[in-house]
């Protein structure tokens, strides 16, 4: 057996997964809702990807229910392309507990690697797993035609994203921390929740601190205040956008729409009308809330 030096992932509900592991990972792999996952993975690739210097594989693990989901990540310490989240998923979509794990191999990764951006491949008509990625901090980076193959349909077009790591602009602590808590929020964070937070973390934050720290954000374009609510939204796309406001969950979505900013360039030019600031927010209900009430 190979002994592999242990990523230093907090205690808790995140651990490396184990042969006993196999059976779990297997079934959230070849659940039918999981249209978008290659043909099943042969145990000794996923045992392989175990006990690799190169791969590893993470499990959410519930006190009581057990494995709730699981990451698998390779090209971790080859070079380029680098390191990879090959698959992923949870036993109950929509649970939080994709996210959970999510968020903590994203932390360790940048915690190790900070130049190394870690990037997957969705399936470039999956639009909620694209907006679930870029709520957590990745980036489109690339469109790859007919390059994805799934159970459902033979070929699709492959939407490459990116957490970006080295190509993130210097931050101060005190955004930094901002940034993270934000991007670990699935719903905006006024000011006042962020302060609260940051001193639970035993931080003395004041409440200056938090706006400079969004100000400083603002600025580097990668947050932006929702005006109706006001409070604040990671974002993960530089291109301006309108926003989609979900009055059920509270998810907000940036969505580009570069023809739309156009034609409303062209329309106020012609009246002469110079723009200093532009905002345009819609209310209504999200994809998964409008499902799930369907
Ligand atoms: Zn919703």
């Amino acid at each position: 057996m190979v002994h592999v030096a242990a990523p230093k992932f907090s205690e808790g509900r995140v651990r490396k997964a184990h042969r006993g592991d196999l059976a779990a990972i297997q079934s959230i792999l070849n659940a039918p809702g999981n249209l978008d996952k290659l043909a099943d993975h042969a145990e000794s690739a996923l045992l392989a990807a175990m006990t690799s210097d190169d791969q590893a594989v993470m499990v959410l693990d519930l006190p009581d229910a057990g494995v709730a989901a699981f990451l698998w990540i390779t090209g971790q310490s080859s070079s380029a392309p680098g390191p990879k989240i090959e698959e992923f998923g949870d036993v109950q979509p929509g649970s939080g507990h994709g996210a959970e794990l999510l968020d903590r191999v994203v932390q360790d990764h940048m915690a190790r690697h900070p130049t190394r951006p870690l990037w997957l491949a969705v399936a470039a008509d999956n639009t909620r797993a694209i907006a679930f990625y870029e709520r957590r901090g990745f980036r489109q980076t690339e469109l790859r035609p007919a390059a994805w193959h799934r159970r459902s349909s033979p070929v699709a077009d492959a939407l490459v994203m990116q957490m970006e790591a080295a190509a993130a602009p210097q931050l101060t602590p005190n955004e930094a921390k901002v940034l993270s808590l934000l991007r670990m929020s699935n719903t905006p964070m006024t000011a006042y929740q962020l302060l609260d937070r940051m001193q639970q973390g035993g931080g003395v934050a004041a409440p200056p601190t938090v706006y400079r720290a969004l100000k400083g954000l603002e600025d580097t374009g990668l947050v932006r205040r929702i005006e109706t609510l006001r409070a604040w939204v990671p974002l993960t796309s530089p291109a301006p956008g309108v926003v989609a406001i979900c009055d059920d969950c509270g998810s907000v979505r940036n969505l580009a729409t570069p023809d739309l900013f156009d034609s409303l360039h062209l329309r106020l030019a012609a009246e002469g009308f110079a723009e200093a600031r532009r905002t345009i927010e819609v209310r209504g209900r999200c994809g998964d809330c409008a499902a799930s009430k369907a």
